[in-house]
């Protein structure tokens, strides 16, 4: 799990990745790999200031036989490619929805929630709106419950659109964070008219905060922004202390990265979750 969680597995040789035949061939492998069941979310947890577990990640993972737990960077640019990542985003919404139902029911903290990632082709499809609706309802997961994780990738294309799909899933309770935010194309503009509850600090700015004093501003506005529109900022990629510290002084109220566990199992982050909470 280790090894998935930080990416250190090394599966495609760069070369052979790049010509488009072995592209391809990794996409039907994926297609038959998918109808196969081989992808699950791991779960990595988010915590609040009180350093209690208040969310969860779902992050894709491939369990291939013989090459064992895959980390997303090796198959989510194919999928992207492809198109394959608006069945394989499905899978893991679904998968999500159920184990956030399961949550709900057999753990219940309450409070917690389960965040998935959502690329901007899957958002983007005509049926998005519905197939969230029919997931949650297939599921009997709490909607409010439930957070997409987005980026500024998927405003490109028709933002007035993207703004309508999130007030109809809004209606239903479900949140939004902005992901990876200060990386892309943002707009200061776009950032005021989104209907969102939370923004991620990217770990690029978060991983030298305490070196690099153009990472502290950029960390620090960022921060300081999430506060004046009254959204939450959660710093990812959190692995020291020091750098929790400085967050916390700076006026950060949610973090996750491997300082409060790595991304696992949902087995796993259950034993977790119930040891959290009988402590
Ligand atoms: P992301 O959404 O920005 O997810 C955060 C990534 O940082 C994850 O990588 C996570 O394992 C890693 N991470 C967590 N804590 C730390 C830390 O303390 N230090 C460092 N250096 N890294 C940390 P992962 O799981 O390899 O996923 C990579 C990316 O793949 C994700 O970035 C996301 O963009 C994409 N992805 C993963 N699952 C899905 C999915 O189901 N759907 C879509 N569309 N994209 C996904
Ligand atoms: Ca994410
Ligand atoms: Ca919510
Ligand atoms: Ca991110």
């Amino acid at each position: 799990a280790k090894a998935a969680g930080r990416n250190t597995l090394r599966l495609f040789d760069p070369d052979m990745q790049a010509t488009v035949n072995a592209r391809i061939e990794l996409g039907t492998r994926m297609r038959a790999a998918l109808e196969r069941g081989e992808f699950e979310p791991y779960y990595q947890a988010q915590v609040n200031a009180g350093g209690q577990i208040t969310g969860a990640e779902a992050l894709a993972r491939w369990n291939d036989p013989e090459h064992g737990v895959i980390a997303p960077a090796q198959f989510i640019p194919v999928a992207e490619d492809t198109g394959l990542i608006i069945d394989l985003g499905a899978a893991m919404l679904e998968a999500a929805c159920h184990q956030l139902a399961r949550w709900a029911r057999d753990v219940d903290t309450a409070t917690l929630s389960v965040s998935v990632n959502i690329s901007a082709q899957q958002f983007q499809h005509p049926d998005f709106v519905s197939r969230v609706q029919t997931t949650l309802r297939r599921t009997g997961a709490p909607p409010d419950r439930l957070n997409l994780e987005i980026t500024e990738s998927l405003l490109l294309h028709d933002t007035e659109e993207a703004i309508h799909r999130m007030m109809a899933l809004k209606r239903h309770g479900i949140g939004f964070s902005l992901d990876d935010f200060g990386t892309g194309y943002s707009s200061l503009y776009y950032l005021k008219r989104l209907p969102l509850d939370q923004i991620k600090i990217d770990q690029r700015f978060v991983r030298d905060v305490l070196t690099d004093p153009n990472d502290a501003v950029i960390v620090r506005t960022i921060i300081l922004l999430a506060q004046s529109l009254g959204l939450e900022a959660i710093a990812e990629g959190v692995e020291t202390e020091d750098i929790h510290r400085f967050l916390e002084q700076t006026g950060c109220q949610a973090f996750q990265g491997y300082l409060f566990g790595d991304p696992q199992p949902a087995t796993d982050f259950t034993n977790a979750l119930r040891q959290a909470l009988s402590q």
